[in-house]
């Protein structure tokens, strides 16, 4: 499906080669503390995954465009911890045990039917969202008093994943902006891919995608134009750091998550990213998110990441992993402090 190839698959930017022996979360005895997910996406285990797939590469290898190149640059590889998907059937069941086991909540993202999934599984775990573009060819649009009926009576909670970079577009591009104003005047956070993303082979596999098109400062006019739109940087801007804190400065409805950069990149990379953000002053607007796609064993890789990191303080590892998105997604008796 056209769609496949350009607004979901916001996080196939690396070339996975080399990974890290970063120790996967657990907590077998005690209850874990809660942690929202603000990322995860309603799929069904029939994304085109990669076995094993290698987090946190330490490298993204050059290609020829003499060569027949595949439309992703993942590399097959030996690492541990290797990341497998799900028995054929089994992936919604598995990623659900892994959320009960973590206490994860997650914002999960899809169309209404596949997302519904999902909700009729874990009803208690599952925070709503879709978007205008969900399932449709680039370009093709849901209607929007059909979207209006998803959050006025259908339970949708958040707005995204919203991937017009996919389309080469900017996100203030005029011919969205009902839908921003939608979202602005029911009160509903939007989500929206900035950043990461190609494959090493953009112009292959998604020719339509620009990097430029993920620059932060493309919100501007969008947030000018409605001041009281909630955002959600998705891949928090990815590589664009210094465009990312001038919009976390200039805007305080802003937040950022750190899905899929987060297992993407090679970890110093990540982790000197997410200390720029925090050091910066904005870590009460880093929320947590995995982008998770195919591999069930992502979360807990993930969450790993933010408690192994050592320029955090507690304090600031809880926040992220839960007390930000509280507070974003306006969740009823935060906790977690
Ligand atoms: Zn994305």
């Amino acid at each position: 499906m056209a769609y496949k190839f350009t607004g979901r698959l916001f996080c196939s930017a690396a070339l996975f080669s080399i990974c890290s022996t970063v120790t996967l979360a657990q907590n077998a005895t005690s209850p874990a503390p809660p942690v929202i997910d603000v990322h995860v996406h309603a799929m069904d285990g029939n994304f085109p995954g990669v076995a094993p797939m290698c987090p946190n590469t330490s490298k993204f290898t050059a290609s020829d465009p003499k060569d027949k190149e595949a439309p992703f640059g993942w590399v097959k590889e030996e690492c541990t911890p290797a990341l497998y998907p799900s028995a054929p059937g089994e992936y919604i069941k598995d990623v659900i045990a892994e959320m009960e086991r973590l206490n994860v909540t997650a914002v999960t993202f899809g169309d209404p039917k596949s997302v519904q999934k999902w909700r009729d599984a874990a009803p208690a775990r599952i925070i709503p969202g879709t978007s205008f573009s969900n399932g449709m060819a680039p370009g093709q649009r849901v209607a929007l008093d059909e979207l209006r009926r998803d959050f006025t009576t259908g339970g949708f909670k958040v707005m995204g994943e919203i991937g017009l970079q996919y389309e080469g577009l900017s996100p203030s591009d005029p011919s969205v902006d009902a839908y921003f104003a939608l979202a602005e005047e029911l009160d509903i956070p939007v989500a929206i891919h900035m950043g990461t993303g190609g494959s090493g082979r953009a112009n292959v596999a998604m020719p339509k995608f620009r990097g430029s098109m993920g620059n932060p400062l493309l919100l501007e006019d969008l947030l000018a134009r409605h001041p009281k739109l909630r955002v959600q940087v998705m891949h928090a801007g990815y590589p664009m750091i210094d465009n990312m804190l001038t919009l976390l400065q200039a805007n305080s409805h802003v937040y950022v998550d750190v899905a899929g950069l987060i297992w993407s990149y090679p970890i110093k990379e990540v982790n000197r990213y997410i200390e720029r953000l925090v050091d910066a002053g904005f870590e009460d607007r880093v929320m947590f998110g995995t982008d998770q796609l195919v591999w069930p064993k992502l979360m807990s890789y993930s969450i790993s990441m933010i408690q192994n990191a050592d320029y955090l303080t507690p304090q600031q590892k809880r926040d992220i992993l839960y007390n930000n998105a509280a507070r974003f997604l306006r969740i009823d008796g935060a906790q977690g402090k």
